[in-house]
């Protein structure tokens, strides 16, 4: 449904979008909903560039409904709350990550589950519940349903703290559902030192665990260990490396945006090792049975958090003051933005000033 024909999308926002599959982003003029009952509209301020804004824009994944507004790593200030909103005030800094809708009734929403929820929504490329497509954070504004909103520690920048609304839940979750908040010393591994990794070296050294980054950029080794606090890195592609590696690590978790084989990956785990894939590639991983029966490994997926887990994510950064390496960039400069991601040229996101409010 043509968002023009949804009735009560009279409020006219300037954003950027992409309206075909070159991926160049373009000004947009687009509507929004009237700020409802149970919403809050945000002003947006920053807004944080994941690589799922790269594979929405390409099509990588072959669902995106053009024309896309990207952005799900938003942070702002309230303008607007709606008359069942209790839990905001106008003024309030505020974030909203991935979700924008679900059913509120299945057994994941109704035990803060919601982002397992099969009718789950997204904010940008997603239908909400008004038959409308919703728009994402590359935009000035954003009307937002009060339940998938959350609010940003005082403490912390909102330019740095935005990516934690995707790249910071999304190594959150599976680090907490791997027992990694509470229970120091583990040794764990982290794939790829992007947007997501980094911010999982971050929380894991900040957990109090012996961290491994396992790259494909030799540059990265010395700003991982001095910058980022990790203890160890591993070139993938140095066998001696890999192998010396062998049955080291307890938990790793895979935030490789391109196909890869998760085989030489699982080699590197204890027995009884967990790996935790997060990473997306548009095309299936290769998953040899040997590493996995061998070392009764096992292998899982996590998407994003839940809202409860997004808020206490963003409260555990207040405390330990953890916040995203940003490149902070003007509009006019997300498409250069997006290419130098698809060639890993960021350390580690590009964030958005999308209001102007900072000095670039
Ligand atoms: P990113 O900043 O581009 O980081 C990805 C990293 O993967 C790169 O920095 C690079 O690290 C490594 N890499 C890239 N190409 C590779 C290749 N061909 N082989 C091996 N390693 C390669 O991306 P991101 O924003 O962190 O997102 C990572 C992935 O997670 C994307 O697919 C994204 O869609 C997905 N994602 C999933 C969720 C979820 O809910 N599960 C949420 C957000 C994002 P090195 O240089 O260190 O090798
Ligand atoms: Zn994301």
């Amino acid at each position: 449904m043509a968002l023009e024909s949804t009735p009560n999308h009279t409020q006219t926002v300037a954003g950027w979008a992409a309206h075909d599959s070159s991926g160049k982003i373009v000004p947009f003029i687009f509507k929004r909903r009237e700020n409802g009952v149970n919403d809050v509209t945000i002003k947006v301020m920053y807004c944080g560039i994941c690589h799922t804004d790269l594979h929405h824009v390409k099509d990588d994944w072959g669902i995106t409904m053009y024309p896309v507004v990207p952005g799900h790593e938003i942070t702002g200030v309230i303008t607007k709350v709606g008359s069942n909103v209790k839990n905001f005030k106008i003024g309030n800094r505020v974030g909203v990550g991935c979700l924008a809708a679900s059913c509120l009734e299945c057994e994941f929403c109704k035990n803060s589950q919601e982002n397992y929820c099969d009718q789950i929504q997204f904010t940008y490329n997603g239908i909400f519940w008004d038959g409308s497509i919703t728009y994402g954070g590359y935009s000035k504004m954003l009307v937002a349903d009060h339940r998938y909103v959350v609010r940003v520690p005082d403490n912390l920048r909102m330019d740095a703290a935005a990516p934690l609304l995707c790249a910071g839940i999304t190594v959150f979750s599976p680090m907490k559902d791997c027992q990694l908040l509470d229970s120091p010393g583990k040794r764990v591994g982290i794939v790829g030192l992007g947007g997501l990794g980094h911010v999982a070296v971050k929380m894991a050294k900040a957990f109090g665990h012996h961290v491994t980054v396992i790259s494909t950029s030799p540059s990265k080794e010395i700003e991982a260990k001095q910058r980022l606090g990790a203890d160890c890195f591993i070139v993938s592609t140095n066998d001696e490396q890999m192998q010396r590696g062998k049955r080291t690590l307890d938990v790793i978790l895979d935030t490789v945006s391109a196909q890869h084989s998760l085989g030489p990956i699982l080699e590197l785990l204890k027995v009884n090792g967990t790996l935790a894939v997060v990473g997306a590639p548009g095309r299936p991983m290769e998953l040899p049975s040997f590493p996995l029966i061998f070392g009764k490994r096992a292998v899982r997926g996590s998407m994003t958090g839940s809202m409860e887990e997004t808020q206490e994510m963003m409260d555990v950064c207040g405390k330990l003051n953890i916040t995203c390496d940003i490149e902070l960039i003007k509009p006019d400069q997300i498409n250069e933005a997006l290419d130098r991601l698809a060639r890993n040229d960021v350390r580690y996101r590009f964030v958005i000033d999308i209001a102007g409010n900072s000095q670039l």
